[in-house]
């Protein structure tokens, strides 16, 4: 109802393809392979909201973890949602919180019914249940909605994996009994950790329930990079592809390009912004660390092949002083420039698989980009 997927390209030569979403109560269409930047407490670090959708981004990802216990839903709800409570009109995500209770607060406790955890900000004691995730995501007002899963760190056992991943498919199908709005569209998340068996009986469990996509989670964890596209190469093979697949934060440009290889449509990750802040550009040509004294004299654009405000107007030598004296607006531009690079990545993605070249593209990124 809320949220459409068509498929408009599919390569011949790998599980790459460009598709659309469409969130007809916004008449808003975002086009995949995309990039979702992270906006955790309803901002996107460093960047106004006009300055994020000049970088091309129609589709953003808010924290529910992080929202709910600052300010909280009753603030944001007082606002009409966070389209209210924000200068952003467009398309939102949010995730379910799960993750962040298990990497950030201060206590957890899993049990069947729920996730007990006491905030890191002030010991307060909470409880989400997978309907409770479902109530707030939807009080918030974001278009797409993730269910609350428990995602096991690397490496864990087998049995506890097992477990837990019970646990995540029996609250995937709560998750969707819960009462919503129609115009909220619900991700299931496939968990299973590194076991091949566990991810393809999550994967085939996820796929036949009623969800409007199918979210990869778990991953990106602390495993080597190998073992991640391990999984990814298992999943595309089971994969019917009937509904977006999104992978959960990641990652490098390097990654996006490799995961769409491998069927992946809509990514997140804070890497644009996180390094950005600590000045380190991603560009065409790899990474940039634009503090490094030997961008002093540099009058040269962050990227000579891009097009973004920054790009036009600073030189590498006047950002480099700006975080030489900790001046915020490196900050600024540098994050602003990493967002846009990451918008035009997908853009450039999606057109190398329309006119049929993806794979080639993808073998120059893997060349050019490895250290990265
Ligand atoms: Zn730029």
């Amino acid at each position: 109802m809320g949220l459409e997927w068509r498929v408009v390209k599919r390569s011949d030569r790998s599980f790459a393809k460009v598709g659309e979403l469409y969130f007809s109560h916004l008449d808003l269409k975002v086009p995949t392979p995309v990039f979702m930047p992270v906006g955790t407490n309803a901002n996107v670090k460093c960047i106004q909201f006009k300055d994020l959708e000049a970088t091309g981004a129609r589709l953003i990802l808010a924290n529910t973890f992080h929202l709910y216990l600052k300010p909280g839903v009753e603030v944001v709800e007082k606002f009409g949602g966070l389209r209210g409570f924000t200068p952003w009109r467009k398309a939102l995500l949010m995730d379910s919180g799960g993750y962040q209770v298990f990497s950030l607060a201060a206590q957890f406790k899993i049990n069947k019914d729920g996730l007990k955890f006491k905030s890191s900000i002030d010991g307060s004691e909470h409880f989400f249940t997978p309907e409770f995730v479902i109530e707030l995501e939807d009080r918030f007002g974001t278009d797409i909605g993730m269910v609350l899963d428990v995602c096991p760190p690397y490496p864990a056992t087998r049995s506890y994996v097992e477990e837990t991943l019970n646990i995540t498919l029996d609250w995937a199908k709560r998750s969707l009994e819960a009462p919503r709005r129609d115009t909220l569209a619900l991700f299931g998340i496939v968990q299973g950790g590194f076991f091949e068996d566990l991810r393809v009986k999550a994967y085939e469990e996820i796929r036949n329930m009623e969800f409007d996509g199918i979210a990869y989670g778990g991953l990106s964890v602390g495993e080597p990079k190998d073992e991640m596209f391990r999984v990814l190469k298992l999943l595309s093979n089971v994969n019917d592809w009937e509904k977006p697949t999104y992978l959960m934060g990641v990652g490098k440009p390097l990654d996006l390009v490799n995961a769409v290889f491998y069927g992946v449509d809509m990514f997140d990750c804070i890497l644009p912004t996180r390094l950005g802040r600590r000045g380190t550009a991603f560009t065409w040509n790899g990474k940039v660390v634009v503090k490094n004294a030997v961008y002093k004299l540099d009058d040269r654009a962050l990227d000579d092949r891009c097009n973004c405000y920054v790009c036009r107007n600073y030189s590498r030598g006047y950002i480099r002083h700006l975080f030489n004296r900790q001046e915020i607006l490196g900050m600024t531009l540098v994050s602003y420039h990493n967002l846009h690079f990451y918008q035009d990545l997908m853009k450039y993605v999606r057109q190398r698989i329309v006119e049929g070249t993806f794979e080639e593209f993808r073998e120059w990124c893997n060349a050019n980009w490895a250290g990265d």
